[in-house]
Parts: structure tokens; C-alpha cells; sequence
């Protein structure tokens, strides 16, 4: 086949983003010579050419309306060079070359109701799944577990007060788009699921539901002359994993479906390996719309490594410092057989998977 034969390719990944880009961003890409933070909120680049370019972060609830965003666009174009971003962690970016901008976009943002922070040793926005509006599985409302909480942290939003920066997560279900925090509060499906075998037949499709038990937990069964499922409840881990292929198999419980916190968890790094986030508090009530009993528990964590950590120090490295015992006394978390999970159990259960051998 020739070239002039050859089909164009459909371009239906992200857009090139340095379209989107301040030209001084673009101008200087990967010329940067070093950055500094002038004051909360605040980063200032600067490049070799001399140039510099200062970025406001502004922390937003993330699930925009449309008349929120625009009032973000309006006070970029107004205050700002008309350039935003977002970050992973929800937050607002305004990009502007002008340092005498600086002051009066935070004026202005603060004035329309957002809270400018999220930078150095603060606790940053915490990231989280999607929730009720985007997906069909979720045990919980992630976005409505972050605002609740950042309501009660904005203090350590806007200030440099902790030993280090804080990452913060919430996941809806157990299973899926999960994230990896210092602190992360994840859904914890406590029984096993309720299978309505009336549905079953009609819903699912019984070789796939099977395959997707990490456990082998899940058989085909013949209910009421009906072809259905069964699960072998004593391998059950209540990872909710059957629940988005087959419906009927409901797990998400208003009492039973309960939150849990981990803490520790890290990206590898330039100075270390990655760290996996250890269980340290399970079986908290999934209280909507304010989660008291979760945000009190990390507030808790957070109280104690703000005083106890030395300067740098990540949570992580906190705790390994002080060691587990320690921490559970600090904080005043009962300590159960059941936390500090390592994974030395993994080798058992994972093995009855169908997938998944060593
Ligand atoms: S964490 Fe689970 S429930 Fe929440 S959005 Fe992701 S897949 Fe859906
Ligand atoms: S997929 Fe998860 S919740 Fe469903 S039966 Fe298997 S272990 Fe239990």
C-alpha cells in the first residue's frame, strides 16, 4: 500500500497541551533554571533567559458547575494572563509573568470564595475517584468525603505548617481507580455480596462475573431452576469486584459498606524506593454528608506528625522512624490484628485465584 493510500489516523487521545500553554511556559520549556516559593500558594520559575513566570494555586472542590468555571475563567482573563490549569489534585492553576498580578488575582479569587494554599509543606488538595457521578460501583461519594474534609483542614491549605508536604486520597470502592496517599481513606466492604437470583439470569453474564472473583470465590448454581451464582463466603475478601459485571450481586451496604485509613504510601523517588500504604483504621462509619468520624481520625494522624515529625520527614518515614507501636500510641488508634497489613497472607489467598500464581 502506498502512502497516499494510507488512511489519516483519528486523533481521539488528550490534545497537544502546549496550545494551551503561557508563551512564557512555552518559550522557556525545559529551560528552567531553578524555583522558589515566595509565599503560600505562590511558585515562582525562573528560567535562563532571565524570564519568570509566578503560578497561583487555588484549591477548588473539583466537580465544577459550569458557573463556577466560568467565574475561574473570568478571574483569569481579568486578573491573570487568561491562562489556567488543573492539577491532578483538583486544583486551580493561574499562570502570570507579572509579579504586581500576583497580589490582586489572590484578592480576587479569595473574594469569589476559594482559598488560595496547596504548596511546599502544606496538606494539598485531596485527590479522589469520581464517585456518584461518573461510575456505577462506588460504596461512597468520594467528592463529598473531600470537601467535608478540606472544610476542616483549610488552615493547613493556606499555611506551611507541616514537616513536609501531605497527599491525600479517597477512593469510592476497593478495587479500581484507587490512589496512593500519605493519608488515603478508602471504602471497606465488610460482608459478603447479596445475590437477587431473580436477575442474575437476565443481567449477567455468569463466565465473566466468575473470572473476575480475585479469590475463585464465585461458582455457577442452579437457584430455583434458574441458572444464578454462588459465593464460597469463606474466601470472600469483600472486594466488591463482582459488583460492576453483575449488579444483581449487590455489595454496597448502607451499614456494612464502612470506611478505612492507610497511611504512607509514596512514589518512588530521587531519594527512595516506593512506599505501600499500611491499614490503621478500619470499620469507620460511611457517615454522609460530613464524615465526621473519618475526618476526626485523620485529623488526629495529622495533629500528631505535624508535632512529632522532623523537618522533611513524610509520614512514612515518620512512622518507620517512630515505629508502628509508637504510632498507634501517638495517635490513640486501637491497634487490632487486622492492621499494619503487610500482605504475608497474600500468598495464600491470591493463590486460589485464576489468575494470579507464584
Ligand atoms: S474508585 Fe471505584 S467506585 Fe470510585 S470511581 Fe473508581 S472504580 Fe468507580
Ligand atoms: S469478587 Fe470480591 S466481593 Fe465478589 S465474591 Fe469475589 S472476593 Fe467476594
Amino acid at each position: 500500500m502506498s502512502m497516499a493510500d494510507m488512511r489519516e489516523p483519528i486523533e481521539s487521545g488528550c490534545p497537544d497541551g502546549f496550545q494551551y500553554m503561557h508563551p512564557a511556559m512555552r518559550k522557556n520549556f525545559g529551560q528552567w533554571k531553578y524555583h522558589d516559593d515566595p509565599q503560600p500558594g505562590v511558585l515562582r520559575h525562573v528560567a535562563y533567559s532571565g524570564d519568570q513566570v509566578f503560578t497561583i494555586k487555588a484549591g477548588t472542590q473539583r466537580i465544577l458547575d459550569v458557573f463556577t468555571l466560568r467565574t475561574l475563567c473570568d478571574i483569569g482573563d481579568k486578573f491573570a494572563d487568561g491562562y489556567i490549569r488543573f492539577t491532578i489534585r483538583s486544583n486551580i492553576e493561574y499562570i502570570v509573568t507579572d509579579e504586581a498580578k500576583v497580589q490582586p488575582l489572590i484578592d480576587a479569587v479569595t473574594e469569589a470564595g476559594f482559598i488560595v494554599g496547596g504548596t511546599k509543606n502544606s496538606v494539598t488538595s485531596l485527590s479522589h475517584t469520581q464517585g456518584w457521578l461518573h461510575c456505577d460501583i462506588p460504596g461512597t461519594d468520594a467528592s463529598g468525603v473531600v470537601k467535608s474534609m478540606m472544610d476542616e483542614l483549610i488552615g493547613e491549605f493556606t499555611a506551611w505548617n507541616m514537616p513536609n508536604r501531605v497527599h491525600m486520597t479517597t477512593s469510592c470502592c476497593q478495587i479500581n481507580c484507587g490512589g496512593q496517599g500519605d493519608i488515603a481513606i478508602n471504602v471497606q466492604h465488610t460482608k459478603p455480596p447479596k445475590i437477587d437470583h431473580n436477575l442474575v439470569a437476565n443481567v449477567c453474564e455468569r463466565p465473566s462475573v466468575v473470572a473476575r472473583c480475585p479469590v475463585a470465590a464465585i461458582r455457577p448454581a442452579m437457584v430455583n431452576g434458574k441458572p444464578s451464582l454462588e459465593v464460597d463466603e469463606k474466601k470472600c475478601i469483600c472486594c466488591g469486584a463482582c459488583y460492576p459485571p453483575c449488579p444483581p450481586m449487590q455489595i454496597n451496604d448502607a451499614e456494612h459498606s464502612k470506611l478505612a485509613v492507610w497511611i504512607g504510601g509514596n512514589h518512588s523517588n530521587a531519594r527512595g524506593k516506593p512506599t505501600f500504604q499500611k491499614l490503621v483504621a478500619s470499620g469507620i462509619p460511611n457517615n454522609p454528608p460530613r464524615w465526621p468520624e473519618a475526618t476526626a481520625i485523620v485529623k488526629r494522624i495529622l495533629k500528631e506528625y505535624k508535632e512529632g515529625a522532623k523537618d522533611w520527614e513524610r509520614i512514612n518515614e515518620w512512622v518507620e522512624r517512630i515505629g508502628w507501636p509508637r504510632f498507634f500510641e501517638k495517635t490513640g488508634l486501637p491497634f487490632t490484628k487486622y492492621h499494619v497489613d503487610n500482605w504475608r497472607g497474600a500468598r495464600a489467598s491470591l493463590n486460589a485465584s485464576t489468575h494470579i500464581r507464584f
